[in-house]
């Protein structure tokens, strides 16, 4: 039976990637229909709400969202509409999976799974200016809050996690050394919860050596679970191990919803141009594949991409090659026959 998803093409190359994203889902035969919703700037260009009821509506209804990025304006303007997505649906865990796909890169065979805390740390939003002699905004200041639900919630994913797909270890990165009762209550938490896996190896390490060693060696990990801005910031830099942002997809996962995203976000530089790699949000789409049970069609488009890429032939800008967005998944299309 057919599942309906809400689809917010969003900002930028959004539209762009979701259109191909969307040719190469319906190519390959996968049970979805499309409810498609606005979101982001465009969202408020077009009805005046970022983040319109309708949309939101939409979520409620079919609690399954793909989404293309949402342009956020830096330092004044709306607050960040996929952080507010995230908060009003309790998507608690960002899952951010990163495979080498291009070969000849810096590494082979890269295959890693970060597992961000999607809801508090320093991105709760509780921040503020502080006056002082006439100026207004003297100082800044934001809190990071750590909570024990939270972290236990997010370690037990983490581990639940590994489990389910055979991974051997995790690994909390943390900065408890200076940080010792926000980042110190992680880690108690999280050492807690490793006690009832036996079977997977745990570790912890302090961030900034983790971000070192992901460069140097990034065999030793398997899945790295963090606070949400270290996995923010891990998350980009464990995609650059494997040929940048264009091969970088990520699930925000709840108990009762899911949504799907590239972890690139509207890339202004080159919106409207059609050259953008949808990869991203196609891998995207194949986790949101496998989280509605159509594993065998995930499986074939992941394939398709390989063989694609792999051939070398057919590569968007990014990848130094020159093919335009609808090129690229023409070829899909056509590897997936
Ligand atoms: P970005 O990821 O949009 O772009 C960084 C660089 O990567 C740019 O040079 C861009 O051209 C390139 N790039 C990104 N995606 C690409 C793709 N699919 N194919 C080819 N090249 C690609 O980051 P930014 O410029 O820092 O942010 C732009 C806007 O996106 C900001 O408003 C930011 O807030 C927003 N953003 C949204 C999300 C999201 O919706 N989840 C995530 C990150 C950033």
């Amino acid at each position: 039976m057919s599942q309906t998803i809400t689809v917010i093409p969003g900002d930028g190359i959004g539209p762009e990637v979701t259109e191909a994203t969307l040719t190469v889902l319906r190519a390959a035969g996968a049970e979805l229909d499309y409810d498609m919703q606005l979101g982001g700037i465009t969202a408020l260009e077009q009805v005046g709400n970022p983040l319109p009821d309708e949309t939101l509506d939409s979520i409620r209804t079919h609690r399954v969202v793909l989404k293309g990025p949402l342009t956020t304006p830096s330092g004044t303007g709306f607050r960040s509409i996929n952080v507010a997505i995230r908060k009003e649906f309790d998507l608690f865990a960002n899952v951010r999976p990163v495979r080498t796909i291009v070969l000849g890169g810096r590494y082979e065979d890269i295959d890693l799974v970060l597992i961000r805390e999607n809801t508090e740390g320093l991105y709760v939003g509780v921040e503020h200016y502080i006056g002082m002699e006439g100026d207004p905004r003297a100082a800044a200041e934001s809190v990071m809050i750590i909570t024990r639900f939270g972290a236990e919630r997010i370690s037990r994913y983490a581990f639940d996690y590994a489990q389910r797909h055979g991974r051997r270890k995790v690994t909390l990165a943390h900065k408890a050394n200076i940080l010792k009762y926000t980042q110190g209550l992680f880690l108690e938490v999280a050492h807690q919860v490793a006690q009832g896996y036996p079977s997977i190896v745990w570790e912890d390490r302090i961030i900034d050596a983790t971000a070192m060693q992901l460069v140097l060696d990034p065999y030793r990990f398997d899945v790295l679970v963090m606070e949400n801005m270290f996995g923010d910031i891990l998350s980009d830099l464990m995609a650059g191990l494997v040929g940048g942002l264009g091969f970088a997809p990520a699930g925000n996962i709840g108990d009762d919803a899911a949504m799907f995203e590239a972890v690139h976000g509207s890339a202004p530089d080159i919106a409207g141009q059609g050259i953008a790699n949808p990869t991203s949000l196609l891998l995207s789409a194949c986790m949101l594949l496998d989280h509605v049970g159509q594993d065998e069609t995930a499986r074939r488009i992941r394939a398709a991409v390989d063989r694609v890429v792999r051939s070398g032939d057919v590569r968007t800008v990014d990848l130094g090659g020159t093919v335009t967005t609808s090129e690229y998944a023409d070829a899909l299309v056509r590897a997936l026959a």
